[in-house]
């Protein structure tokens, strides 16, 4: 559906189109794609030909700026006002770059260690998120003449490794290319999506995103559950690519023929050396020329100058396994990005090291644009009925004794997302344990909002205490929420789905969060007292229990003061005074306390003997 809006400037008359796209902002390269008849397309150059734009920024002395492949050309000629790997740059103070600046050609800014970095261009000085804005305004320009539309939103993909800081800063690139960025997706996520996996909600699978782009290598161990993407491990090296590949391939060429030399650092030898190697992806032999020198390499020797730097991707895919705690049988696929996956020997050493054909159907350069362009249909509400949100506007929790309210997933965390916790009975031979679903900021649940209940069944007969009832909460990032209930003693499991927690307005939202603040003293009040109840009544059932099992090694004396602090106990615990029940639970406590250990003794030593051990869990 396209809206009509008319520039008053101008006359013009613009449609505005709510097509959200997704954009790969990458260190090489970069690129914009959409749902275009239902499938996503990476968009060309007018042409039609090239859909990579090189993350390459030209300024010219007028003022001007080119970006992408025109731009990539001034390398050559006017290397001094051409910027290139931006990214890197993103998020980043100058100290983090220290020791990486010979890497650059530009100058980078360094008259203040703790302030973000800048870049120099002739005498003037430009952020990395100015840099990058230019870039994705680019995009943004070359899809809307697609289109014929103006388009204002977005999905741009970053490194899994990315931290809050790069990821602001892309934020606020995209902001200031004017898109609002709906969502940041790390790539490896985008390019299981651009392949399908993770759609189905009731896959469970763990996989590896393998990405060696032109400067650096990541690689990403995910686990995908209830479509929510979690990243197990990466690993990788940000300064190893497919430059460092055109590099060998220079060297090689200056062994084999030193009048090269002359040549050395010219953009022109880099790009000649970066042809060949993209040749050789298809053809088993190269030859060229560069000002009358003659230039050639074959796949064989090109694979042994690329040997060593594979290697090392493939001991960073040790290491990520290590680090997640997996066996390469454990991954059930292997996905395949960036432009040097190309290299047959590459994907060779993939394949064989994980033991599975890789997925490598889709252009790896694409890939993560195709991806993110679905997780923006998504968003866009095309590929499903559901609305979305990028945190969770409420806290989600469950009722524990005594009507009060346990967070599991805190308010404003970020959707998807997953939490849980362990619970046990209070009663002994416990069955059935009723897990109540609640949302909202108040501590006693009769003031938040019941979400939805179900009950655990036939948990078996275990004294109260000793159960390990796990609870998770799965909220994906549709907004619904999975509850799960596990008895881990005996895998008793119970499970429900909650769709209705969006169900708020904004101002039933608003007005929960403003009584959770008023009330909070009170609520804190109530809190403590019930808590402390609880609490009590726990002690006052494992101390019953304890009078019980050891009977024949406690005194009549012993037994008789026990009784005592217990009455105590129970008598405050049914008044108000919380106070006053701290107070006689750590009175009985202390106690009891020497009495346990000496049960606790005799049980052992029994135990020694070959006697049954009798339960001594204190049941909590
Ligand atoms: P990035 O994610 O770092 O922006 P890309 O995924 O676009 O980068 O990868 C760019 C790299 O891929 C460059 O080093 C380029 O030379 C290399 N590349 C592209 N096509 C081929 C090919 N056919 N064979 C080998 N390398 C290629
Ligand atoms: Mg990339």
């Amino acid at each position: 559906m396209a809206k009509i809006s008319i520039n008053l400037g101008t006359g013009d008359v613009q449609k505005e189109t709510n097509v959200i796209i997704g954009i790969d902002l990458g260190t090489t390269n970069s690129l914009v794609a959409y749902i275009k008849d239902g499938s996503a397309t990476a968009v060309k150059d007018e042409n039609g030909k090239h859909a990579l734009v090189p993350s390459v920024l030209y300024f010219d002395k007028e003022g001007g700026i080119l970006v992408g492949d025109l731009a990539k050309e001034k390398l050559v000629s006017d290397p001094e006002r051409t910027i290139y790997s931006v990214k890197r740059l993103l998020g980043k103070q100058f100290g983090d770059l220290k020791e990486k600046q010979q890497f650059f050609s530009y100058k980078i800014i360094d008259d203040d260690q703790a302030a973000m970095v800048k870049v120099k261009v002739a005498d003037k000085f430009y952020s990395p998120v100015q840099l990058s804005a230019e870039i994705l305004k680019a995009l943004k320009h070359r899809i809307e003449k697609e289109l014929n539309a103006n388009v204002s939103k977005a999905v741009i993909t970053v490194p899994a490794y990315f931290n809050d800081a790069q990821r602001q800063a892309t934020r606020d690139a995209g902001k200031l290319a004017g898109l609002e960025v709906l969502r940041i997706v790390n790539e490896p996520t985008a390019a299981a999506l651009a392949y399908g996996i993770g759609r189905d909600q009731s896959e469970e699978e763990i996989i590896a995103v393998y990405d060696l782009g032109g400067g650096t290598f990541d690689i990403s161990i995910l686990q995908i559950q209830n479509g929510i993407f979690e990243v197990l491990a990466t690993n990788g090296d940000t300064f190893l690519g497919g430059d460092d590949f055109d590099q060998l391939i220079i060297e090689h060429w200056k062994l084999t023929n030193p009048a090269l030399s002359k040549l050395e650092g010219q953009a022109g030898l880099r790009l000649a050396a970066e042809e060949a190697k993209k040749h050789l992806s298809f053809e088993e032999k190269y030859s060229g020329q560069i000002e009358g020198l003659n230039l050639s390499l074959d796949r064989t020797t090109f694979e042994t100058l690329l040997q060593p730097l594979v290697q090392k991707t493939i001991d960073s895919c040790k290491s990520a396994l290590k680090d997640a705690a997996l066996s390469s049988d454990k991954i059930s696929r292997v996905v395949v990005v960036g432009g040097s996956t190309r290299i047959p020997f590459v994907k060779k050493s993939i394949g064989e090291f994980f033991k599975k054909k890789v997925y490598d159907e889709l252009n790896p350069d694409e890939v993560v644009a195709l991806g993110a362009s679905i997780q923006a249909d998504i968003l866009a509400g095309n590929q499903k009925d559901i609305l979305l949100l990028d945190v969770t506007p409420l806290s989600l929790g469950i009722e524990t004794v005594g009507g009060l309210m346990d967070g599991i997933i805190p308010r404003n965390s970020k959707v998807p997302t997953k939490a849980g916790r362990q619970y046990t009975t209070s009663v002994d031979g416990q069955k059935n344990l009723k897990v109540s679903v609640f949302q909202g900021e108040r501590d006693l649940v009769k003031d938040n909002r019941k979400l939805g209940e179900f009950i655990l069944q036939n948990i078996p007969p275990m004294p109260a205490g000793l159960p390990k009832i796990e609870i998770t909460f799965i909220l994906d990032a549709d907004g619904i929420l999975i509850v799960k209930a596990k008895e881990l003693r005996s895998n008793t499991e119970q499970t429900i789905e909650i769709r209705s927690q969006y169900g708020l307005s904004e101002e039933e939202m608003a007005k929960m969060l403003i009584d959770s603040m008023q009330n909070a003293e009170a609520d804190m009040k109530v809190r403590s007292l019930l808590e402390a109840r609880n609490e009590s009544n726990n002690i006052i059932l494992s101390t019953d229990k304890f009078l019980k099992q050891h009977d024949q090694i406690l005194s009549t004396e012993e037994k008789e003061k026990t009784k005592e602090f217990l009455d105590k106990l129970k008598k405050v615990t049914a008044a108000d005074n919380k106070d006053a029940i701290n107070l006689a639970m750590e009175q009985l406590n202390e106690y009891t306390a020497p009495l346990a250990h000496r049960a606790m003794d005799v049980t052992i030593a029994k135990a020694m003997k070959g006697e049954e051990i009798g339960n001594i869990d204190k049941g909590v």
